[in-house]
């Protein structure tokens, strides 16, 4: 089986009926980009930036983010994409250039995009380093816990200055940046249709989404029945998301787990997910399950399985028309 797999790291992404969705890897250093690149991943789906300001005491200046996010570009084609996500920091990753006050609850506290807006001078440095890799290639962007409108309106106002800026400079960039956001807080997911209007496209982050969504700590192993992602109440949001997308002629991603999970798979395609992003040990796999799914023919199914009670129903359901899934 690994054999089989490993064959399709360098075919076309493809399903039965000719839908080419994109299978992308999530990566977390320059170095896993390489790594991705070499299972076949068509581009960065997700880049955690985290590791820039971690275990150490200053933050990282702009040259030296310029230097990672252009490494990743390197790794790929030219063409490739790579979605650079500005850091998701706080809670319980430590920053300790910023001595970030304890919380009681980390995971609903002072964290990612709500840092990032706090702190103009932290996030124009970043925003600075992306829009200049983006002359280098194929660069889109986006904001992490996106929970409102206003967020994202701020968040999307402060780049528009750092292009200004930069402008004036004289430093090249992608004036047309694709910029978008993570959907991970049920809220963003319930005003989808008006987030849909304004930016480029999202990227469903389902290790959050699920647990905001279930109430349950991702970490806590005691929780883990609540925390599958298959849960009918999820795959509601996630539907929601989509459809609201597709009017406004916007693309969706995913870059949670959930994206490389075989029971998934089948059901986000029906749903009409448009990229799936992964650890990058699992693009092959990926590849060719959707070799052998007819995205057409699972529209029924995605539209059944939100109809259900539990993951496991959805489970029996999918395993009941696709015998061979594992
Ligand atoms: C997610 O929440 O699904 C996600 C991709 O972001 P992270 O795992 O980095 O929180
Ligand atoms: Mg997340």
């Amino acid at each position: 089986r690994q054999t089989y797999y490993a064959s399709f790291r360098e075919r076309p992404t493809v399903t039965l009926d000719g839908i080419h969705p994109e299978l992308v890897s999530n990566i977390g250093s320059p170095q896993e980009a390489e790594a991705a690149a070499r299972e076949g991943a068509e581009g960065v789906g997700l880049f955690r930036t985290e590791f820039l300001y971690m275990e150490r005491s200053a933050l990282p200046t702009e040259e030296e983010q310029y230097a990672a996010y252009a490494a990743v570009v390197r790794a790929f084609t030219p063409e490739a994409p790579v979605i650079i996500r500005t850091m998701d920091i706080g809670g319980d990753k430590e920053l300790p250039a910023l001595e970030l006050p304890k919380e009681d609850n980390p995971f609903l506290g002072y964290r990612a995009i709500r840092i990032s807006l706090d702190r103009p001078e932290l996030f124009r440095t970043q925003l600075r380093a992306v829009l200049r890799a983006s002359a280098q290639g194929n660069v889109k962007l986006m904001f992490p816990m996106i929970a409102t409108v206003g967020e994202w309106r701020k968040a999307r106002a402060m780049l528009e200055d750092v292009k200004a800026e930069l402008q004036t400079e004289g430093i090249p960039f992608n004036p047309n940046l694709e910029t978008g956001v993570m959907i991970e807080v049920p809220s963003a997911a319930l005003m989808a249709d008006r987030l849909a209007k304004e930016v480029d496209f999202f990227s469903i982050g389902t290790n959050d989404l699920v647990q905001y969504t279930m109430a349950a700590d991702r970490m806590n192993p005691k929780l883990s029945y609540l925390s599958d992602p298959l849960h009918p109440a999820v795959l509601r949001l996630i539907a929601q998301v989509i459809r609201a997308a597709e009017r406004q002629g916007k693309w969706v991603g995913m870059c949670g787990e959930m994206a490389g999970q075989p029971h998934a798979v089948p059901v986000l395609l029906g749903l009409g997910l448009h990229e799936f992003s992964m650890n990058s040990l699992s693009v092959p796999r990926t590849r060719a399950l959707l070799a052998r799914l007819d995205a057409r023919k699972l529209r029924p199914l995605a539209e059944a399985v939100l109809e259900l009670d539990d993951p496991g129903e959805v489970k029996t359901y999918i395993e009941e028309r696709i015998p061979w899934i594992r």
